[in-house]
């Protein structure tokens, strides 16, 4: 399989994407297509859909195998499911789907689709686009299994320095309140590493966000500029 398309997002590691693309609605995204799918036709009718499914490689793990059981980070990271009772990561197949809103299909250079509500990391090759249906695809009483609801959005503070460096970088980044709420709000730090008044930094855009922890407040100390 070639990839069709990569995803320009604004998660630059894989530390601090939330965990399903339902919780980073209004966060936005690209679908760049590649060439030879880069022409009008692939997606001519595309932009009467609401939403598609994005087909993808789980590119950043190649590398770390498999296992017939994982431990969700939803079961508190110490319970164990197998892996196809998960949307894990490490897969056979590193093969990831997530549904995303459509909000324009884009021609002027090469095609290029932008949606929002994307788990994904930038750079993610995507290996199929297919309109969402919603007869077909919304089964609104289907069963959850252990993820049954979505996890709780605790709220972010800001320090006086971080808050200023807010305001300046949000100009660039209108965005970037969403996005750092999304990425700190629903807890990236693995269970067994959740040690009070750590730092911790996570790379969005291109700012290194560092937050402290601090009984159930999230505290955004800084929000600088990535070196290199
Ligand atoms: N919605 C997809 C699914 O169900 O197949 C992805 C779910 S998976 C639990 C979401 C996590 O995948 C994110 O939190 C992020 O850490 C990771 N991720 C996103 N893009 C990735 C990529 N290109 N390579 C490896 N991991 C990625």
């Amino acid at each position: 399989m070639q990839p069709v398309a990569v995803v320009r997002s604004p998660f630059r590691e894989k530390f601090g994407i939330p965990r399903q693309s339902g919780l980073t609605a209004g966060i936005s995204s690209e679908v760049v297509l590649l060439p030879p799918y880069d022409i009008a036709q692939t997606v001519q009718g595309l932009e009467g859909f609401s939403h598609l499914w994005l087909l993808f490689a789980f590119h950043a793990n190649l590398d770390r195998g498999w296992r017939p059981t994982v431990r969700p980070p939803r079961l508190g990271g110490n319970r164990r499911v197998g892996v196809f009772a998960s949307r894990s990561t490490h897969r056979p197949n590193p093969i990831g789907l997530s549904v995303v809103a459509l909000h324009q299909v884009r021609l002027e250079a090469g095609v290029v689709l932008q949606v929002s509500g994307a788990d994904l990391l930038d750079g993610t090759p995507i290996l199929d686009i297919k309109p969402y249906i919603p007869f077909a695809d919304a089964i609104p009483d289907a069963r959850g299994g252990y993820v049954d609801a979505p996890p709780q959005q605790s709220p972010i503070t800001y320090s006086e320095a971080a808050q200023a460096q807010l305001l300046e970088h949000r100009q660039r980044w209108p965005e970037l309140p969403n996005v750092i709420a999304a990425a700190l709000g629903y807890d990236p730090r693995p269970a067994y590493h959740q040690a009070e008044g750590r730092r911790y930094g996570v790379a969005l855009y291109d700012l290194d966000v560092a937050w402290e922890q601090h009984g159930q407040q999230k505290v955004v100390v800084s929000i600088t500029r990535l070196v290199g």
